[in-house]
């Protein structure tokens, strides 16, 4: 059953100097229980796409969408307060970096037994014992202790674990961490991953990954969406996108990373170019002025979205039958 169903959204940003085209017409979904990955470089769409669906961006934000159902609501008819209400309560958010979310003036029994005693009307007892019950549940050790230490006062590995009892307090449904261990060190990242991992398990909690890290993304999701210039251009079940990737920003993001049969001093490839200018993104395929594959026809038309299964979908002029037959290898 899909908990997340998005339909063409639409996400554009009015600033001084024009129109920010962020989020360009992409439809996806998010089943009960499931953990999809986003990837994508910086600018590509992935956060602005998740937080589109909160309704957490600023006025200036435009967000445009055929419907976005989560849980059976259609969210674009709700209220700011009715949105409000969900956050925290039903869906829940883990950011970068736990230093710029989590409040310097409040000790983390305040900011783990606030949500539970808006959305939850806990009273303080119950709240507290839920809080400790939680950071248990995170594996942070000695938590009575904890529970009265101020953020600046927990390392990055310990402050991220908190953000993420912050997030699964009230046991909401989906979870969106958006580069939950880019700030951590390795083994953190590993020990956080792990956490994620057991408590999907635990819960059936919905997981949204968003990185532009393939390697986080191979070790927490079965599905994945990449998207390149506001748009998704591959999706597919993990298997499909590492081991039969189809469109070449799939295959560069896959070249550009070490692989566990690399020789030593072989050389990572990476993507020639940068992202494109969201203000004046290119006629036509966004990826093509990177493209080594681009024809004709990809400057003039966005390519269409092909379905190859049930699972695996691709926005590319090459899945054309017409088109010429090249391989990730070349
Ligand atoms: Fe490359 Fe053309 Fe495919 Fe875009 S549509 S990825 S430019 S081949």
């Amino acid at each position: 059953m899909n908990l997340l169903e998005v339909r063409n959204l639409n996400t554009s940003f009015h600033i001084g100097v024009g129109t920010v085209q962020a989020v360009r017409n992409i439809s996806f979904h998010v089943k009960q229980g499931e953990s999809v990955g986003i990837v994508g470089e910086s600018g590509s769409g992935k956060s602005v796409t998740m937080l589109s669906v909160m309704g957490l961006l600023p006025e200036y934000a435009d967000i445009a969408a055929d419907s976005i159902l989560f849980d059976g609501r259609e969210m674009t008819k709700l209220s700011k307060k009715a949105l409000r209400a969900m956050h925290g309560s039903e869906i829940g958010m883990i950011f970068q970096d736990p230093m710029t979310s989590l409040n310097p003036l409040f000790n983390v029994e305040s900011q783990l037994t606030e949500p539970l005693r808006i959305h939850r009307h806990m009273d303080k007892h119950h709240a507290r014992q839920r809080a400790l019950e939680l950071l248990r549940q995170v594996e942070i050790p000695n938590p009575e202790a904890r529970l009265k230490q101020y953020p600046h006062e927990l390392s990055g590995g310990l402050r991220q674990r908190v953000m993420i009892a912050t997030a699964i307090a009230c046991g909401p449904k989906m979870v969106i961490a958006d580069e939950p261990t880019t700030a951590l060190d390795v083994t953190i990242q590993a020990q956080i991953l792990d956490l994620l991992q057991n408590l999907k398990k635990e819960t059936q909690t919905s997981i949204i990954m968003i990185t532009h890290d393939l390697g986080v993304i191979a070790s927490m999701c079965s599905r994945i969406l990449v998207m390149y210039g506001g748009t998704i251009c591959e999706q597919g079940d993990a298997r499909e996108i590492f081991y039969d990737p189809k469109h070449p920003y799939t295959w560069g993001l896959l070249n550009s990373i070490p692989k566990v049969q690399s020789r030593p001093g072989e050389k990572l490839i990476p993507i020639k170019g940068t992202p494109p200018d969201m203000l004046k993104p290119p006629e036509g395929c966004p990826f093509s002025p990177r493209c080594r594959c681009c024809m004709p026809v990809c400057r003039m038309y966005m390519p269409p979205t092909v379905a190859l299964s049930d699972t695996h979908s691709v926005a590319c002029h090459l899945m054309h039958p017409n088109a010429p037959k090249i391989t990730r290898e070349g």
